[in-house]
């Protein structure tokens, strides 16, 4: 198995790492766990304006805590996968009443919040916070299967195999380990990508075990592609547009016209309530209070 380039992946981020606001010095860990959780299969051109919306008008976790659950579903707005905002709420609940307003250090502490799973935790812990951590997201695991397994897709994910892969390529200096997880992300997002790989472009070039190889075909399991179109997901997405474009509450007659097919429809208004995302009185539906 080869190793990383480091050096060469460094000096690249040096030069091309995108200038985003909540790297560099001076933000605070509630700010990257909050930039973090809104990065969730969402690209960064979506969430730096929310970031930045949502930390003026909430600052902390005291003041999201606080806050009212349907202005919080209102504000995340058309960010998707909405049951996060509620998480995030959640998890600044709980930074208030466990860990006295501070977001924890410990990756245990961290992924013991709602919310918060092992790239989220783990993330916070390099990024906000300096350690020596494996921090493995798709783009991670994507560039080192490619660069390192010479394979061109990183197959189906295993926790425990995807951390401890990171975990051997890091550097062993702190400081050069955070640059090294920073760069390494970057790299997934900017060159190293799922469809066309810019290997033309790459630091790694000179040392990738998948363009040796002469880039193989993937011979694994086919990832799934998701679709949006014609989903519950798309269903509920509309619903809450209803509710969050007008004054917080409509009637059914009203949410009945959002979609034609009136069992796919009854399916996801039903899943939002479950999900606390909408609250149902008699006929009428509100975001919740
Ligand atoms: Fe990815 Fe190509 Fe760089 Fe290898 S050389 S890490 S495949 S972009």
């Amino acid at each position: 198995m080869t190793s990383v380039d480091t050096p060469a992946l460094l000096s690249w981020f040096d030069r091309e790492g995108r200038p985003l606001p909540w790297r560099g010095g001076g933000v605070g860990a509630w700010e990257i766990l909050l930039c973090e959780v809104m990065s969730q299969q969402t690209p960064v051109a979506r969430v730096e304006p929310l970031w930045r919306a949502w930390l003026e008008r909430w600052p902390g976790p005291a003041e999201l805590a606080a806050a009212s659950p349907g202005d919080v579903i209102r504000m995340w707005g058309k960010l998707g996968y909405p049951r996060r905002a509620l998480r995030l709420q959640e998890c600044a609940l709980v930074v208030v009443e466990k860990h006295g307003g501070q977001v924890p250090t410990d990756v245990e502490d961290l992924l013991s919040l709602p919310g918060v799973g092992d790239y989220t935790a783990r993330a916070v812990a390099c990024f906000a916070y300096g350690q020596r951590v494996p921090v493995v997201d798709t783009n991670v695991r994507r560039v080192v299967a490619r660069a390192v397994g010479g394979a061109a897709e990183a197959g189906p994910p295993s926790t425990r195999r995807d951390l401890a892969a990171v975990s051997a390529l890091l550097p062993a200096r702190r400081e050069e380990a955070v640059a090294f997880s920073v760069a390494l992300m970057e790299l997934g997002a900017l060159v190293c990508t799922a469809r066309v790989p810019r290997c033309d472009d790459c630091p790694l070039a000179g040392s990738c075990a998948w363009l040796a190889a002469g880039r193989p075909a993937w011979d694994g399991p086919r990832r799934r592609t998701q679709t949006y179109a014609g989903t519950d997901r798309q269903v509920r997405g509309m619903l809450l547009d209803v509710l969050r474009d007008g004054d917080g509450t409509a009637t059914a007659a009203r949410l009945d016209a959002v979609w034609p097919d009136a069992v796919q429809l009854e399916r996801a208004l039903a899943s939002l309530v479950t999900d606390g995302l909408v609250a149902r009185s008699a006929d009428r539906y509100s975001l919740p209070d």
